[in-house]
């Protein structure tokens, strides 16, 4: 008995317990696989980076067996600082089906970008001591991806890989909101029992995300008058006042309902103090927690935004949407959690959950109808940092933890959950 296996439960089976053992010795090439990919640059914004590790992931998953294809994303429309509408470029997404005729459907998800720009000082992988990898990427989510395909190379070699079929998505950007690659991903979810997305856990000890809140950005225009601040001053109609009364009055909605937030995070506009500025731009994020909330702040954003407007005289337009739909735990999904917390406790690893502000592709997924565990990734912490670092025994002990789920869900000892439009 060697390394994890010493913590497997009664509860694993022997046919079980020879497909985990194999992933024992997984622990190095798994280590290096994660360092090779975290001295990528993968900026959301970094297309030839995007494209280079697409590449290599295409050639990593087609040891599953089948070709992944590299999909064009869907143009994605921002606000510039001029006000104007822009259409920006993502990169492509890598789309794998595997045994599309199975009993059992699971659409596992990752992301290949992270938010460290190609310029970004934090390029490359250190050990901050033995074990603990402090990189880019390390975390969020590259040791998530090699998770995922360990434990899938794991599913091939078990004798019930025949009843389990899957489809992998890796998107490539998901930390600026998966705008380009929703339609694929939920497609896929349409077509798929459960959901599985490899998130880092919330906490090094393992904790994942239970409940998530949804989230929208808006980006608020202000169009004024311009006029000479000392010759004419009452024919201005000062966009930047008119922008700031906005975000002042948005912001004091946070807490108005349970769990509410937000956040104003920039305000742009003006030019020179003796000119009245015709033009300012508030942009802005909301956070809510049911969908009810959800509309309701929809409403209430577009009320202030008429209210100011007219206050001002002047024309305030408000553009943006949820793009992270609420992720409330309902019963299939709860169900979920409880299966992976069983197969957690057999092989000697604790698993609860807990909610979270944060969002991620599992939002959409949900909304897709799709029963969704969104954090199975690795243990680490400090994402979106520069000390971003993973706990590298994660990669093997989470690779089994998923491997175990998914042999389960294919046996059947896990009850698959309705398909969506299944039920009544
Ligand atoms: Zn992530």
């Amino acid at each position: 008995m060697t390394g994890r296996e010493k913590f497997f439960g009664d509860g694993v089976s022997a046919a079980e317990r020879s497909v985990l053992s194999a992933l024992e010795g997984a622990q190095g090439r798994m280590t290096e696989t994660v360092l090779d990919w975290s001295a990528m640059n993968t900026g959301s914004a970094n297309l030839d980076g995007l494209e280079r590790m697409a590449g290599i992931l295409k050639t990593s998953f087609s040891a599953l067996g089948a070709e992944p294809a590299l999909l064009d994303p869907v143009p994605v429309e921002t606000i510039d600082g001029a006000g104007e509408v822009r259409t920006i470029r993502r990169g492509r997404n890598l789309h794998l089906s595997v045994r599309t005729q199975a009993p059992v459907q699971v659409l596992l998800t990752g992301h290949m970008d992270t938010v460290f720009p190609k310029d970004d000082a934090f390029q490359a992988a250190t050990w901050r001591e033995p074990g603990v990898l402090n990189g880019p990427g390390v975390a969020d989510m590259k040791g998530g991806l090699q998770v995922m395909l360990e434990a899938l190379k794991a599913l091939e070699a078990s004798p019930w890989a025949e009843r389990l079929g899957y489809q992998v998505v890796i998107n490539s950007d998901e930390e600026v909101s998966s705008i380009g690659s929703v339609a694929l991903l939920q497609d896929a979810a349409s077509r798929a029992h459960v959901g599985l997305v490899y998130e880092p856990a919330t906490t090094p000890e393992g904790v994942l995300a239970g409940a998530r809140k949804g989230l929208a950005a808006f980006t608020l225009v202000a169009r004024g008058v311009s006029a000479h601040a000392g010759r004419d001053h009452a024919s201005g109609r000062n966009a930047v006042v008119a922008a700031a009364d906005f975000a002042v009055r948005a912001a004091a909605l946070s807490g108005a309902r349970e769990g509410l937030t937000i956040n104003v995070g920039r305000i742009e506009g003006g030019g020179p103090t003796n000119v009245v500025p015709d033009l300012a731009l508030c942009r802005l994020e909301a956070r809510v927690a049911t969908h009810e909330d959800r509309h309701w702040v929809e409403a209430e954003l577009a009320r202030l935004a008429a209210a100011v407007g007219a206050d001002h005289r002047l024309t305030l337009e408000l553009n943006g949407r949820f793009t992270r739909p609420p992720k409330p735990l309902d019963a299939s999904t709860q169900a979920l959690f409880e299966a992976v917390a069983a197969c957690g406790a057999q092989l000697g690893q604790p698993i609860s959950w807990k909610p979270t502000g944060g969002c991620c592709d599992g939002n959409n997924l949900a909304e897709a109808g799709l029963p969704v565990v969104d954090t199975l990734g690795v243990r680490g912490g400090l994402i979106h940092s520069r000390d971003e670092f993973l706990i590298t025994e994660s990669l093997v002990e989470r690779a089994q933890l998923s491997a175990l789920l998914l042999m389960r869900l294919a046996a059947g000892t896990i009850p698959c959950p309705p398909r969506i439009g299944a039920a009544a």
